[in-house]
């Protein structure tokens, strides 16, 4: 099958060619998919995204009118996809249901290591030749409550780190894993994870239903000093409220792997160019907020994983136009 592979990067190509290992006609670009490159496509019956990709509507129209029939999404979510407009054009579209959520749990677990015992700060102590340990004092997470937002495949296996580090672990969902109880999960309502919780990590997607989930009525309930990891996407959490509660103390510490705001901005080289983005550059002001440009899913295994999958759904769609990761609008 013939298909464009947007917005691709030296980290991701060997995984995708060695998985393709010459099957299909694959190209790759760049760019981002957006209605300035969906031109791009032309002659390709299929696309390959991420999601930092621009997939609405007027897009998808575009990318119909050039023959694109196929979306290979390279990601869990798709949020970024208008899938009603996919499938009123008769587009296909599937995505990459799991791929080592371990890569993302482990993400989160190093960033919340990595803010509460300073190690950055600490290095760059070190880089000066200066050993006093004074402002590197950190807790314990030993004995401390962890409140998982989305118990799913990366929650779950959060959880399970956690638990190892000798953690009570809460739970909200809107619906429960059966593998909570190994591990002991607790689920409780919203409003008591948020009032318990040292350590609020979500994990669950971005929908209507969890847009600004964690917004000015939630921080109002949050823990003192609690710490908030978000690796599962920046609309989750209202930033501008955030930014509020970072300032007041009530947030002890925050570690962002997702922004709202990232699309254009993660992903790309901005050395040489002035970021306008001023919510953006606040952020970045906090000791006590850790960012990281969307790279949790960075693994090798977990970048096998998504190539694998990406090139099993065109091949599935190549063979019989079906495959088992096809996205339905009502998912
Ligand atoms: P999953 O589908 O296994 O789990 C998601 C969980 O969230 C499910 O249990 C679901 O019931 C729950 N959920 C849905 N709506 C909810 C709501 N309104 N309130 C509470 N919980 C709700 O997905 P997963 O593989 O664990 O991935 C979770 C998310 O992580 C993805 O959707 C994606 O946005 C994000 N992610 C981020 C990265 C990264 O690199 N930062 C990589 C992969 C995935």
């Amino acid at each position: 099958m013939k298909t464009l592979c947007y917005s691709i990067h030296d980290y991701d190509r060997p995984f995708i060619e060695e998985s393709n290992n010459g099957k299909h006609d694959m190209r790759f670009t760049k760019s981002a998919l957006s209605i300035e490159t969906a031109d791009q496509a032309s002659g390709f019956e299929a696309v390959s995204i991420f999601s930092g990709d621009d997939a609405s509507r007027e897009v998808l129209i575009e990318l119909s009118r050039h023959g694109v029939k196929y979306i290979a999404l390279r990601s869990v979510g798709y949020n970024h996809v208008d899938l009603d407009t996919a499938l009123a054009l008769g587009m296909k579209v599937a995505n990459v249901p799991e791929y080592s959520p371990y890569a993302i749990a482990e993400h989160a677990v190093a960033m919340l290591l990595t803010l509460n015992r300073k190690l950055l700060e600490s290095q760059r102590l070190i880089d000066n030749q200066d050993f006093r340990l004074d402002h590197l004092i950190g807790f314990d997470l030993h004995g401390k409550t962890v409140g998982i937002v989305g118990t799913g495949k990366i929650g779950i296996a959060f959880s399970r780190i956690m638990k190892g580090f000798g953690c009570r672990i809460i739970g909200y969902d809107i619906c429960e894993s059966v593998e909570a109880k190994d591990i002991g999960l607790e689920y409780v309502t919203m409003n008591k994870l948020l009032s318990e919780s040292d350590i609020i990590s979500l994990h669950c997607p971005l929908s209507e239903a969890t847009r600004y989930l964690i917004g000015e009525d939630q921080f109002k309930r949050i823990k003192k000093g609690a710490y908030l990891i978000n690796t599962a996407r920046g609309s989750v959490i209202n930033t501008h409220s955030m930014i509020k509660y970072i300032k007041d103390g009530t947030l002890g510490g925050v570690c962002l792997d997702v922004y709202e705001y990232e699309k254009g901005l993660f992903f790309n080289d901005w050395r040489n160019m002035k970021i306008e983005d001023d919510l953006f550059l606040e952020l970045r002001s906090f000791k006590n907020v850790l960012i990281t440009g969307h790279q949790a899913f960075l693994t090798t295994e977990a970048l096998r994983g998504i190539a694998d999958t990406t090139l099993m759904n065109l091949t599935s769609w190549s063979q019989d136009s079906y495959s088992m990761n096809d996205l339905s609008s009502d998912l």
